[in-house]
């Protein structure tokens, strides 16, 4: 099926940056053999997986969609790829994403972009779009993938597959290569709510190699999609986000939220309107931390450690090395996190910017609790549009950023969420995402919403 559809930088969907073909069939072997021997098998094991290109692959290429990793090949797994791999699930390969997970559309990737399955104008959201697309393709079905403002969901909704954020904590983040300690999350990307409950399961729970990881069991996921499943939502009490929708908002996209909401009064819900005021500040707030915390991170590429190495005709110090490096390594995108990030955190301007943008995440935090103390879930559109087409906004970087606007909330709090798919647009037939927030560690709840929905 990849051979069949993913073609290359130029033409088809481009989901992934590399496949490890002899890999993943020695690892079907194996499965096979375990099964043959009558062994004892996890229940997604042989399943195929794709892995975004942020996650560490010992022996395999990972480059985070950045030049600047060209040729790097880490000598670990990320803990969630140790985690698959002893569960028996062969790794496809890497997957296309925006350089370091910034942006939403697959456009900022050194490699070229990633092309929406439904139409290929048209971009599969980002920045895990290469994850997102590869499941929606048929060419994997299940994927990794990173969420720091939304990575996960907003190509979920945009392809027609589901992803999960899970709460803050909730699965380790030791071999990802971070973009915003503070807001990453690594989640699923699969077609149906209880193959994500099932990855979740798997790759959740403590890890001690990841000092935020929280020091608790992950479980009950699978058994509450299985219970969604069910069609009963009887005593769930639902509230929709006033402020994550309206004005704005496709047309399309609202309609299919409204069937979607009124799907749940009929499962038996209790369908309530939440007002969380400091959502509107969320942008504003994200695009500060994140900035300040990616321009420290990506510090560390300085030609000395990983990948690319540029030495200028007539100059090889290391002050000349390094901005020569960094010039050819990072395209527009980071460069111009890395220079906001380093204004906000700069003397007599961190207060103002930096600070400030702190406490405001203290008050969406408190939103969040506010409106778990009325309802048990919050309900939004995931994705204000459906999917656009490729380069309408990659030269507008306040647009592309608009895109963020229902999911960046449940990162600044560290709740989780999920995007279902709802249907199509009316007016351009493309996937409309249905999200589902939770309280911090309730992530069962998504997958019994979830599943009900879907
Ligand atoms: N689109 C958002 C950004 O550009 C989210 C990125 C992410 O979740 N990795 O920052």
């Amino acid at each position: 099926r990849i051979a069949a559809v993913d073609g290359d930088a130029t033409a088809g969907v481009h989901a992934f940056l590399h496949v490890d073909v002899e890999g993943a069939l020695e690892q079907a072997r194996a499965s096979d053999e375990r099964r043959a021997a009558g062994r004892p098998l996890h229940l997604l094991d042989g399943v195929p997986i794709a892995v975004k290109d942020v996650l560490t692959t010992q022996g395999l290429p990972t480059t985070c969609g950045s030049r600047i990793l060209e040729g790097w090949v880490p000598p670990y797994d990320a803990t969630v790829v140790t985690k698959v791999k002893a569960a028996g699930l062969p790794i496809l390969g890497k997957t296309n994403m925006d350089e370091f997970a910034m942006g939403s559309s697959t456009e900022h990737s050194a490699y070229g972009p990633t092309r929406n399955p439904w139409d290929q104008t048209r971009i599969p959201g980002g920045s895990g779009g290469g994850s997102a697309a590869a499941v929606a393709s048929y060419e994997a079905p299940l994927a990794l993938g990173t969420d720091t403002g939304g990575s996960i969901r907003q190509p979920g909704a945009v392809t027609g597959t589901v992803g999960v954020k899970p709460t803050y904590g909730g699965v380790s983040r030791y071999g990802l290569v971070a973009l915003a300690n503070s807001l990453d999350q690594v989640g699923p990307v699969t077609r149906t709510v209880l193959d994500s409950a099932l990855l979740h399961e798997l790759i959740g729970g403590h890890d001690p190699l990841d000092s935020t990881s929280v020091d608790q069991p992950v479980g009950g996921l699978v058994d509450a999609a299985r219970q969604g499943a069910t069609g009963d939502l009887a005593g769930l009490k639902v509230g929709v986000i006033k402020e994550l929708a309206g004005d704005g908002w496709q047309p399309g996209v609202m309609a299919r939220f409204q069937e979607t909401v009124e799907l749940l009064t009929e499962l038996g819900a209790a369908v309530t309107e939440i007002s969380c005021p400091t959502f509107v500040h969320s942008l504003a707030t994200y695009y500060l931390i994140l900035p300040a915390e990616c321009s420290s991170n990506l510090a560390k590429f300085d030609a000395m450690r990983y990948g690319l190495r540029v030495v200028p005709d007539g100059d090889p110090s290391a002050e000349a090395v390094m901005k020569a490096t960094r010039d050819a390594g990072f395209g527009d995108e980071v460069k111009r996190r890395i220079m906001i990030g380093t204004y906000a955190l700069s003397s007599g301007y961190y207060d103002a910017y930096y600070g400030q943008a702190q406490k405001v995440r203290t008050l969406i935090a408190r939103d969040f609790t506010a409106a778990f103390e009325q309802v048990d879930v919050l309900v939004s559109p995931t994705s204000p549009t459906t999917a656009f087409p490729i380069g309408e906004k990659v030269d507008d970087p306040l647009a592309m950023y608009l895109q963020d606007l229902a999911t960046i909330p449940a990162n600044l709090a560290g709740v989780p969420g999920i995007s279902v798919p709802a249907g199509l647009a009316e007016e351009d037939g493309l996937p409309v995402g249905f999200q589902v927030l939770a309280p911090a560690l309730a992530d069962d709840r998504l997958y019994r919403v979830g599943a009900a929905v879907e």
